[in-house]
């Protein structure tokens, strides 16, 4: 058996952040996933939008939260070398009805302190993202909104937290809780830990996870999403995160431009659906909104199609819970539930509020050494090139570009391995390579390559994606 302070379940966005946040504290840590890799769950596939937080209802958690989250992300993804885009919002209208919905909205962010917030005209608007559709009748603007990449992030606060003692177990899945004197034994499919404190982080299977020992009035309600990613090279893109307020009411709809250069289009909302494959319907609900606010794209410039899984928590009737459930049903034990949009935004927030919460139960001190920063993957193709001149007398290997659309090298690809990549979609999640527009048809095969020589098995023996996203166990609804 194990003996640790704290058991983190769950190696998603929230669950990395949450570990990081517990490591600034005296305290041995275990992050257990289920998985091969972190973040291959809800952080893998999302809108990846910063908010700016105007949306939610004063006096809630995440209104709280939200606001403040934004105003550190420069610092959290400076200290984790982390790009991070502080591009902009702008929540369009057409018509007086939804014209008015972004007025409330405008009022709500004063309220709550969102930073630069300004109303615009269609005019001002389109004068601003020209490639906005000419029916635009109003916009609120939003300067503090930005993107990042989510898997990176949650990647690089896993790093960050090993490198401060947490110890990170994979292919762990938790099967069951119990109480003892000393706090919890957590049983997995390898091992038994023993901790004082567990904090549960389980994204889709968070309702599930808590009711191994603690009986919850909180249900997970999944939905689908489809989204649409266009190439970098795609023309009229927007240079701001475009967001559709619908006349309807209906479903709203995101074109972001990322921090990788592309644009992601989405969601849409597909209700009680546990599916990450894709949906003909929802992908062809993504264009026409698409084409509604942005007629200039080139839908044809699309690179890649993928699906998302919400986790809606509900009550035991089935209505809705709004804001942000934390729940500490005994002492050392946290849940974070639920937690959907704007959990990217919130993540860190989250980690630090449930870690502060946790080291206070404690009694922990402070960790002398902590050490916030994490130095990142090099990427050839950012340095000037006599830089990279120097690089490749150094290391040949970064001589090799092994993807071209993404101008990946070799030297890159094996650092991702090094650092824990152990699968096609691994690599691409750390290094960036097959993310263009071949989408790895030609590099795929190299890295498979580099996979099966470094982690000394064969070839075919090597995974191309990541285990996907299905459901590991649990309820799921209250059925
Ligand atoms: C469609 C969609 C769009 C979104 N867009 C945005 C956005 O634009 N901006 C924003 O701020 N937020 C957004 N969010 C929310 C945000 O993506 C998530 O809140 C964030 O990624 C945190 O996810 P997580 O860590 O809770 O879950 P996950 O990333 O799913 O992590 C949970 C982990 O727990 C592991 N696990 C499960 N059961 C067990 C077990 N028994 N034992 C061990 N491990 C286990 C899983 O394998 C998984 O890796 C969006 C969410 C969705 C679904």
């Amino acid at each position: 058996m194990k003996d640790l302070d704290v058991v983190v379940i769950g190696g998603g966005l929230l669950g990395c952040l949450a570990a990081r946040n517990l490591c600034r504290w005296n305290l041995h840590i275990a992050l257990l996933e289920a998985r091969e890799d972190v973040c291959t769950g809800i952080s893998r596939a999302n809108t990846a939008i910063v908010y700016p937080g105007y949306d939610h209802k004063p006096g809630t958690l995440k209104s709280e939260m939200c606001v403040r989250a934004n105003a550190r992300f420069d610092a959290l993804c400076q200290e984790l070398d982390v790009p991070f885009s502080r591009c902009g919002s702008l929540m369009v209208s057409f018509g007086e009805k939804a014209d008015a919905v972004l007025r409330k909205k405008y009022e709500n962010g004063l309220l709550l302190g969102v930073p630069g917030l300004r109303m615009l005209s269609g005019e001002e608007a389109r004068k601003m993202e020209p490639a906005l559709a000419e029916g635009v009748s109003s916009a609120l603007y939003a300067p503090t909104a930005g993107t990042v990449n989510p898997w990176e992030l949650g990647i690089a606060a896993c790093e960050n937290a090993t490198a401060n003692g947490v110890e990170l177990c994979l292919n762990t899945c938790v099967l069951g809780i119990g109480r003892t004197a000393k706090g919890y034994r957590i049983e997995t499919d390898q091992e038994v830990f023993s901790c004082r404190a567990v904090v549960n982080c389980s994204g889709l299977s968070a309702d599930s996870v808590q009711k191994l020992l603690f009986p919850t009035p909180v249900y997970i309600a999944p939905d689908a999403a489809d989204y649409l990613i266009l190439d970098k090279s795609a023309e009229n893109k927007p240079a701001h995160i475009i967001q559709y307020e619908p006349e309807d009411g209906g479903k709203g709809f995101n074109a972001v431009p990322t921090v990788e250069g592309s644009l992601l289009l989405g969601p849409s909302e597909r209700k009680n659906e546990v599916d990450f494959a894709v949906s003909k319907e929802g992908l062809s609900f993504v264009r026409e909104r698409a084409a509604r606010v942005l007629p200039g794209l080139n839908l044809q410039d699309t690179i890649r199609s993928f699906a998302a899984v919400r986790p809606n928590p509900q009550h035991p009737d089935g209505s809705s819970i709004g804001s942000y459930v934390i729940d500490n049903p005994d002492s050392g034990f946290w849940s974070l539930i639920g937690i959907k949009t704007p959990g990217l935004t919130c993540a860190d927030e989250l980690g630090r509020y449930v870690a502060d919460r946790l080291a206070a139960e404690l009694c922990a001190e402070e960790r002398p050494g902590f050490d916030p920063h994490r130095v990142g993957i090099r990427r050839a193709r950012d340095l000037p090139l006599s830089e990279r001149v120097v690089l490749v007398q150094e290391n040949a290997a970064y001589g090799e570009i092994l993807c071209h659309c993404e101008g990946v090298t070799k030297a890159e690809i094996l650092e991702a391995i090094r650092r824990g990549a152990v699968s096609v979609d691994g690599v691409k999640r750390r290094a960036g390579s097959g993310m263009g527009c071949c989408q790895g048809s030609r590099c795929e095969r190299a890295v498979m390559e580099l996979l099966a020589a470094e982690l000394g098995v064969p070839v075919g023996a090597v995974r191309k994606d990541g285990p996907g996203s299905e459901i590991l166990e649990g309820s799921h609804g209250k059925n």
